[in-house]
């Protein structure tokens, strides 16, 4: 990794923390202790590779025979939430993954819990959204269609000029995206 990538990540690091030392309840109690978040600032953090481009982040046992735990987990978010409009979202993406460090798997109904203690909450699914919509073009096929005869040809790139035409019946060829569901947040 790079020192500029390097730079980015541990000052995302930084602000998430620095968040969620100041989550209280109403006995103004932490949510989250000095312990937990100095253990959480110690977690490595790195990017997906391509092979995992539809995800926003994911969080892996080290060690996948023990239980999830700061100790025992990585965290990887998806390059393209380095991107300026992305940036608070990433925050939030990764403090989703921290709330899983903490050895919360599942998204249940206390994990739920936990994440709706983010400033914006609303905001933030709207933004996810967004990104998965993005991501889901880029890795979308496109089919050229023939509006007259139905032929249908895949393309994995959306490269495509209007004046295509079907050679056999000289239909115009369209250019649809074949959307496939992106796999589960995690
Ligand atoms: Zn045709
Ligand atoms: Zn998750």
């Amino acid at each position: 990794m790079d020192d500029n990538n390097y730079q980015i990540l541990s000052q995302l690091r930084e602000n998430v923390i620095s968040k969620m030392r100041i989550f209280v309840d109403k006995n103004n109690e932490r949510f989250f202790s000095d312990n937990e978040l100095l253990q959480l600032s110690d977690i490595e953090v790195s990017f997906l590779s391509r092979n995992s481009i539809s995800r926003h982040g994911l969080t892996t046992n080290l060690d996948k025979s023990k239980k999830l735990s700061p100790s025992n987990c990585k965290v990887k978010l998806n390059k393209k939430l380095f991107e300026e409009k992305y940036f608070l979202y990433a925050e939030f993406v990764l403090f989703h993954e921290y709330i899983h460090c903490l050895g919360n798997f599942s998204h249940d109904k206390n994990f739920r819990q936990l994440e709706n203690l983010w400033p914006e909450k609303k905001q933030m699914n709207i933004i996810g959204r967004q990104l998965t919509r993005e991501l889901q073009e880029i890795k979308a096929q496109w089919a050229w269609t023939c509006s007259k005869c139905g032929f249908v040809v895949k393309r994995s790139s959306r490269k495509f000029r209007s004046n295509y035409f079907h050679k056999e019946c000289l239909g115009k060829l369209k250019n649809i995206p074949i959307i496939r569901p992106t796999s589960l947040e995690h």
